[in-house]
Order: structure tokens, then C-alpha cells, then sequence
């Protein structure tokens, strides 16, 4: 930033100026938080336009290819058996089945085919049959992306041989408040994980979940972990909870949509080279709300009517947003 835009002296002038940084401070990550909201906004919105074409989303289909019955216990998940939300276990789904709908994706004008499996983590046989999912979607042209659970190292390598370009692997929250939403496994598992997907050459998908009556301080420290692992994940989804009955997070008190644009707008600060995906909640969300995430410096969305089990807004609802924001998919 020169100064003709640095902003007035009243703001710290060293903090969410654009370098790419691994060293990110909860101090200077809180202190992105309390700027006001305008200065935020500026900040985010002129580091967003040095990495990317400020009118451009990237759009990203997910499909659940494996729903229900999982054994982790997500406090914010309709998937797993702890919980009764009404969601039925299935079986793996075939692999023309998974194609054919990748293709329709690739039609709507998705450029990524996200396939979400609802497992503590692949057993080799079901990896087998996502291997091949992964080369048919890749041989389709579209990018493929997976969340399956937790990887090895060779399970992450098998992917990589099968076409497999990003791994979600969401880091939730923050480290102290993850036990408050996840006991089934550690956040030093989910971290492992995301270095196997790493030094297999996968690109790394990862953010978290907002909303579900973390703290600020959760929200910081969460922004401050994902901007202090050594290579900025490619891909950074942050999510508004959506409330599902039967989970033990329905009826956690909302959280301001303002506040869930301020976390858009610290992760963009925080990591300037990565896609920020305004995830899920978007059914929920007014179109000014989502606007101004896309100030913020989001610039993904996931397409379709359902994020896994989840309601989305239907392709005709975004198609008629970004038309009236006079903003595209990206190629
Ligand atoms: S979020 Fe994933 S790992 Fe957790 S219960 Fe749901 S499907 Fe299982």
C-alpha cells in the first residue's frame, strides 16, 4: 500500500498490508478484527484486487457421494449416527452415478466437482472406488476435489495418482474451542492430515465453521492457525453454521451477519493468495449480506440446491445475483 491509500494514522499501518505472511499474531489478527468496519473493508477489498479480479467467483459443485452413518461426533453435523436428524445412512454411490453428475455440473458451469463422503476415514476398498470417481471427473474437465476424512500419507499419495488436484479438510474453529465440538478426534489429527495432503502435491482446501457460539477469540484464533500453516491452504471455505434439528447446536443464538463479514474479510487479509469460499449458510443470507462478503474478498461459492444435506440456493438464485452485481464465474 503507498500513501496515497494508506489509511489515516489512526489504524495500525503494519498489519493487513498484502504480504504473504506465516507469522500472523493473534494480537495482529485481533487487531484486523476491531478495525472499523470501513477501514476493513478498504483494506480487504485493495489486497483482494492485487491477487484477483475483484468481479470474478469461482464456482464449485459438491456432491455427497457417500451420506449418513459416519462415526465422528461434529456437533454441527446432521451426518453422524450420534445424533437423529432424520438423515438416512447410504451406501457409496456407483461410480457412473458420480459421473454423470459431475458432468451436469461441468453443463451448469461448475469448474470444480467436489465429492464429500461422510467417513472417520476411508478403508482402502471404498478408495479404490473414489480413485476411480476422481480420474472420470478429471477426465471430464472439470477440477476434482474430495473430503473423505482423515488421510495416511499413502492414502493422500493414491489420490494424488488418480487426479486428484485440492482435499478439504476443515480445521472447524479454533484449537481451544474444538473439543467443545469434536471429541471423536484431536485438532493435532486434522493437522496431520492436511500435511499428508500436502506432501502428496494435493492442493489444500481448509477453513472453518462460524456461528456455532464460538468466541471472538475463537474466530482469531482459528483465522490465525489457517494463516500460520506453512503454505496458506489454495482454498479457504468459511461457513455460517446452518442449524440442523437434532444436532447439538440447534438453537445456538445466530451469529451477526457483520461479524461473518469481518471473518471473510480477516481471512482475505490474512492469506491474499487463497480462493475464500463463502460457504455454507449462504440459503439463509440476504443478497446484500452476500455482497458484501464478495467485498470482503470472497470469491467462491458452492452451486446447487444442496451442500451435502444441507439447503443452497438453487443455480437460477446465484445466476441472478451475480447478474445484478454484473460479476461472473471464473474460467
Ligand atoms: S462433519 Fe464429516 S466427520 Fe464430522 S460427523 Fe459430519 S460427516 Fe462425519
Amino acid at each position: 500500500m503507498d500513501d496515497r491509500t494508506a489509511p489515516a494514522g489512526r489504524y495500525p499501518r503494519d498489519i493487513g498490508l498484502g504480504a504473504v505472511r506465516h507469522d500472523w499474531t493473534r494480537e495482529e489478527v485481533r487487531a484486523l478484527f476491531d478495525l472499523p468496519f470501513p477501514e476493513l473493508i478498504f483494506r480487504a477489498q485493495t489486497i483482494h484486487r492485487r491477487h484477483f479480479d475483484p468481479n470474478e467467483v469461482q464456482i464449485s459443485t459438491l456432491l455427497s457421494i457417500k451420506t449418513g452413518g459416519c462415526p465422528e461426533d461434529c456437533a454441527y453435523c446432521p451426518q453422524s449416527v450420534h445424533y437423529d436428524t432424520g438423515v438416512k445412512a447410504e451406501k457409496l454411490m456407483a461410480v457412473d452415478a458420480v459421473l454423470a453428475e459431475a458432468r451436469a455440473a461441468k453443463s451448469a458451469g461448475a469448474s470444480r466437482f467436489c465429492m464429500g463422503a461422510a467417513w472417520r476415514e476411508p478403508k482402502d476398498r471404498d478408495l479404490d472406488k473414489v480413485c476411480e470417481m476422481v480420474a472420470g471427473v478429471k477426465a471430464a474437465g472439470l477440477e476434482t476435489c474430495a473430503t473423505l476424512g482423515m488421510l495416511t500419507g499413502e492414502q493422500a499419495q493414491r489420490l494424488k495418482a488418480a487426479g486428484l488436484d485440492y482435499y478439504n479438510h476443515n480445521l472447524d474453529t479454533s484449537p481451544e474451542y474444538y473439543g467443545e465440538i469434536i471429541t471423536t478426534r484431536t485438532y493435532q489429527d486434522r493437522l496431520d492430515t492436511l500435511e499428508h495432503v500436502r506432501d502428496a502435491g494435493i492442493h489444500v482446501c481448509c477453513g472453518g465453521i462460524v456461528g456455532m457460539g464460538e468466541g471472538p477469540e475463537d474466530r482469531i484464533g482459528m483465522i490465525a492457525t489457517l494463516a500460520g500453516l506453512p503454505v496458506h491452504p489454495e482454498s479457504v471455505p468459511i461457513n455460517m453454521l446452518v442449524q440442523v434439528e437434532g444436532t447439538p447446536l440447534a438453537g445456538t443464538k445466530a451469529l451477526d451477519p457483520l461479524e461473518f463479514v469481518r471473518t471473510i474479510a480477516v481471512a482475505r487479509i490474512c492469506m491474499p493468495e487463497s480462493v475464500v469460499r463463502l460457504s455454507a449458510g449462504r440459503e439463509d443470507m440476504t443478497e446484500e449480506t452476500q455482497a458484501l462478503c464478495f467485498l470482503a474478498g470472497a470469491n467462491s461459492i458452492f452451486y446447487g440446491p444442496k451442500l451435502l444435506t444441507t439447503p443452497n440456493p438453487g443455480r437460477d438464485r446465484d445466476m441472478a445475483l451475480l447478474d445484478k452485481l454484473g460479476m461472473r464465474p471464473m474460467d
